[in-house]
């Protein structure tokens, strides 16, 4: 049998500890595994490496196909970048992937029968990182959202879904605000939808989806979502479980896979035998899986749950009258070996699909993007909107014509009202002359690009002080932005 070389990084805090008993498993479980083990998180950060890992670690994680990875103490202060931010989008993780299922009636929990994937998309959105402070009142952070990132993690989600007979598949968004990013997200779902007729398939509102998730996650399948979103909703499927100790996640790039426990370091547990290797151990299997060794995968998680089920539980889980023994770390981990073999005798028997999810290249669209307008934020302190209007329509004579003008998104001119609240931070959109303001729909004339430099020029030297151009743009025909609120 072909050996497969995979990186380990035990970590900090518990990691070591929960470390050593998962790789006991593997062992035991005789898994074709050659382990390469990296240092990182709090020794290398303390180190001078501002990113928790070493130059010589990375050479090692980005030659082997897969990390196991323990948690990582991010130590307090500025200067230190998360590890798993830098490993996620360096490594081009794009997929986070956390199985949250309860064992009930082995394992006490309020939601008996709650089995959730949480498929989270992991390089995109707010997670971006791009973040201003525009005007003395006003920061932003843009949530950026692309048809290939969107298209990779649905279709990843729907192959999850279809390879593991999952039944069924619910998209959480926020496109009834976000129109554009998240309706680009909702689109996707329902276009690639359409290639997986045996799913039943359906997409939610984040706000509400989410407070179902909470009071009955049982409804729920897999779950498709964006990075923020998934962050969250996937913390609360895993606290629903019963036991952050439970619940291990992948993160799934095309060349290389990361696999680590959702929890933390715990340094409240660390050193004293007390911590639960099964949210480590679970991520193991997800690996194997991932490997193609689903065989080895079934026999590791069945002999987990015939501990479970023999109510042999770690501090984190274990309940009068439904646990028979406390155990420690290194006990529960030789629990697991002895019940090697064995099938669980009231959870279901697992079998791994061995089928995986194949990402497929991105093919760009044939667009027409013609520019039609564009959007000048303006800082000016004074909040009276008919005066800074005034202001732009005499410098900007000849070449563009003001639209509009909204603060935090909501119209202030023409026709504002003078209860809306305004900043130092103004957005003008400009438009062709010849744009008729009345048209319905709107029909935006073409612009040359030459004229927002010459706008601008007109602008700066009436003493109008531009922070940021967005160019506004028609892709074969349709708004590629949003209208203000009220425009
Ligand atoms: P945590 O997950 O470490 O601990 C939260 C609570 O859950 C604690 O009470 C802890 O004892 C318990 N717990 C966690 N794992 C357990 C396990 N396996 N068995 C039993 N109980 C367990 O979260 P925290 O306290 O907010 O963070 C501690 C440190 O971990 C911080 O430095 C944080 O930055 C880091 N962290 C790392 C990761 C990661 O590396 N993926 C994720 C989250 C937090």
């Amino acid at each position: 049998m072909t050996h497969h070389t995979i990186t380990i990084a035990a970590g900090d805090g518990i990691g070591p500890e929960i470390m050593t008993a998962v790789r006991g498993i593997l062992e035991a479980a005789k898994c074709p595994l050659i382990y390469e083990e990296v240092e990182v998180g709090e020794k290398a950060y303390l180190a001078g490496h501002s990113s928790g890992i070493t130059p010589q670690a990375w050479d090692i994680v980005r030659k082997n196909p897969v990390l196991l990875k323990g948690p990582i103490t991010t130590p307090q202060g500025s200067g230190y970048k998360s590890l798993n931010v830098t490993l996620r989008k360096t490594l081009g993780l794009f997929a986070n992937v956390r199985p949250c299922r309860t064992y009930a009636p082995f394992v006490a929990t309020q939601h008996a029968g709650m089995d959730v994937v949480v498929v989270r998309e992991n390089e995109e959105d707010l997670y971006a990182g791009i973040e201003h402070r525009q005007t003395v009142d006003v920061f932003q952070c843009l949530k950026i959202i692309t048809i290939p990132g969107t298209e990779k993690i649905i279709r990843y989600a729907f192959d999850y879904a279809r390879n593991n007979g999952r039944k069924k598949i619910t998209c959480l968004v926020k496109d009834n605000i976000m129109k554009l990013t998240d309706g680009l997200f909702a689109d996707t779902f329902r276009r690639l939808g359409e290639e997986y007729p045996e799913l039943e398939k359906n997409v939610q509102i984040i706000d509400i989806g989410t407070a179902r998730v909470a009071v009955n996650p049982k409804q729920y399948d897999v779950i498709v979502t964006l990075n923020l979103y998934g962050d969250i909703i996937s913390d609360v499927t895993a606290e629903l479980t019963g036991s952050v100790g439970l619940a291990g996640s992948a993160n799934v790039g095309e060349r290389i896979s990361m696999f680590e426990a959702i929890h933390g370091s715990a340094p409240d547990l660390a050193g004293k035998d007390m911590a639960n290797p099964t949210a480590l151990l679970q991520s193991a299997v997800m690996m194997l899986v991932h490997l193609g060794l689903s065989a080895h995968a079934e026999t590791i998680q069945n002999a987990l749950l015939c501990t479970l089920e023999d109510g042999l539980h770690t501090g984190d889980i274990f309940r009068e009258g439904v646990s028979t023994q406390r155990v420690g770390t290194r006990a529960f981990g030789a629990a697991i070996i002895e019940r090697l073999g064995r099938a669980p005798q009231t959870l279901p028997i697992v079998k791994f699909s061995s089928a995986t999810a194949k990402t497929q290249p991105y093919v760009r669209p044939s667009v027409k993007r013609e520019l039609c307008g564009v959007d000048l934020f303006i800082c000016e302190e004074n909040s009276d909107p008919e005066l800074l209007a005034s202001k732009l329509n005499a410098a900007s004579a000849g070449t563009l014509k003001l639209k509009l003008m909204t603060n935090r998104g909501v119209k202030v001119w023409p026709d504002g009202f003078p209860e809306t609240f305004c900043t130092d931070h103004w957005r003008c959109r400009f438009v062709h002359t010849e744009m008729t303001p009345s048209a319905q729909p709107p029909v935006y004339p073409i612009l040359d690009g030459a004229v927002i430099p010459r706008l601008m020029k007109q602008l700066h030297d009436a003493g109008i002080d531009v922070v940021k151009t967005e160019n506004l743009y028609l892709f074969d025909g349709q708004r590629g932005f949003s209208l203000g609120q009220g425009e």
